[in-house]
């Protein structure tokens, strides 16, 4: 038998020696057939099975590959939709690479986004004739949009406001007006909020026009139409949100200029930039509803002790931060890595805070004190040391809540000293020089009070 196959195998040889010849010119080598004699060890095949549930696609089906084949699978969530992690795989990445050492079966899940709070301006989701002022409510704020705002904007706008309310408390009425890069669709918006406020018998429509349309004055509509469409011609993330009061009305008026960061319009900036301004926005609707019925002086005054703007815009700024991370580690809000960027933990952001409210305290403001600044020119650094100042307070007595729980709440009651005395049992002359030593500390041992989270 062996005989025979050597025979046999010869024929073949020969025979294949015959075909190349005749095809070729010369040079031929009978290599091929070497290597049909010893046939190395086949590779070994696995199956990739990829399919995706419903709210959204996968990059590709899968298929049969070699043993030891890279496949790479990216996700795509469609509009109303969140990528929700991997069935087959513990990875929460959009973009997963696997190695195929067996057969795989990868299920893509998705999760509906809640956009339940999207208004009609022309409607209104609450008794009109009804005080809720300083009262929780049992609707969501109202976000309104320009109609050149993308999905994802609106998406975004509405999952932090709902977030934020959830955390802090339902205030309202609360209504947040959002403006993108079209100064058309900006105006159309600007003429629904006036419309808005006659219909509710709360202001003239020609004055109304004539005030929001004044671009010299902060915070009328046209002022934040004309920062988005800066944004566009000086191709730089320019934004400004703020909380414009509408006490008059019984509500809490807020703005915001394009929300870029909700459609990753600068790929170097975290989505979840705008995402925190808004959830920081809200909280200054807490604050505020806590002295809401207060005559403005009195009213600022308790908010804002001699001016000093430090625990508003740092409880603010600290708050947002914090329910965002702890929202993200109890699985309430999930973001792709490539939305979340340097935003890796509360340690991180709070590490870059105060890296760059030292640097800003050093080259604009080196007398900057804490208990000094006002909103002008040396606020900047209140918004990366004042998170850090509030952050050393909730430390001090072990809880995260004691703003919602007791200072505000005692706020209107206390004012501003009484209710830090109550809050956080000393004055705020001694904290103030207790803080100005831990500002010293290097950042690892400052870190030590920051949540991990
Ligand atoms: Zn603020």
């Amino acid at each position: 038998m062996k005989r025979l196959s050597f025979y046999f195998l010869i024929v073949i040889v020969l025979s294949f020696i015959l075909v190349q010849s005749c095809s070729t010119d010369e040079e031929e080598t009978i290599t091929p057939t070497v290597q049909t004699l010893e046939p190395e060890e086949q590779l070994k095949q696995y199956t990739l099975t990829v399919t995706s549930a419903e709210g959204g696609t996968v990059s590709t089906e899968g298929g049969t590959y070699d043993e030891g084949t890279e496949v790479t699978i990216i996700v795509n969530a469609n509009d109303g939709y969140r990528f929700d992690g991997w069935e087959g795989n513990d990875s929460t990445s959009e973009s997963l690479t696997i190695t195929l050492n067996s057969n795989i079966n990868l299920i893509a899940n998705f999760k509906a986004i809640d956009t339940s709070i999207t208004n009609d301006p022309k409607e209104f989701n609450y008794d009109i004739n009804k005080d809720y002022t300083e009262q929780i409510v049992d609707f969501y704020p109202s976000a309104f949009f320009a109609s050149d705002l993308s999905e994802n904007v609106i998406n975004g706008v509405n999952l932090a406001l709902k977030t934020a309310a959830d955390e802090f408390g339902k205030y309202g009425p609360v209504e947040y007006w959002v403006m993108g890069t079209n100064r058309e669709a900006g105006n159309v918006l600007l003429n629904q909020f006036c419309e808005r406020r006659e219909a509710l018998g709360q202001w003239d429509l020609a004055e109304c026009l004539s005030s929001e349309n004044d671009e010299s004055r902060g915070g009328s509509m046209i002022s934040y139409i004309a920062k988005g469409e800066s944004l566009v011609s000086e191709n730089r993330p320019i934004s400004s949100a703020g909380h414009n009061g509408g006490f008059q009305w019984g509500i809490h008026r807020l703005t915001s200029s394009y929300p870029h960061t909700l459609d990753n319009y600068f790929d170097y900036i975290s989505y979840l930039e705008q995402f925190k301004v808004i959830i920081h926005e809200y909280f200054h609707v807490f604050q505020l509803a806590s002295v809401y019925n207060l005559e403005n002086e009195e009213r600022e005054s308790k908010i804002k002790p001699d001016g000093a703007i430090w625990m508003m815009e740092g409880a603010a700024e600290y708050m947002a931060f914090y329910t965002l991370f702890k929202k993200i580690e109890d699985e309430t809000l999930y973001f792709s890595e490539s939305q979340r960027m340097n935003y890796e933990s509360l340690k991180i952001v709070m590490t870059n805070n105060m890296s760059i409210g030292k640097r800003l305290i050093s080259e604009r403001c080196p007398e900057y004190k804490l208990k000094d600044i006002k909103y002008g020119d040396c606020q900047g650094p209140v918004y990366h040391i004042g998170p850090w100042a509030v952050a050393y307070l909730l430390n001090k007595v072990n809880n995260q809540n004691i703003l919602l729980n007791t200072f505000y709440p005692n706020l209107k009651e206390l004012g501003f000293e009484g209710a830090f005395n109550l809050a956080f049992g000393y004055s705020t002359e001694e904290f103030y020089e207790e803080f100005d030593s831990f500002l010293e500390l290097p950042i690892e041992q400052q870190l030590e009070i920051i949540p991990d989270i």
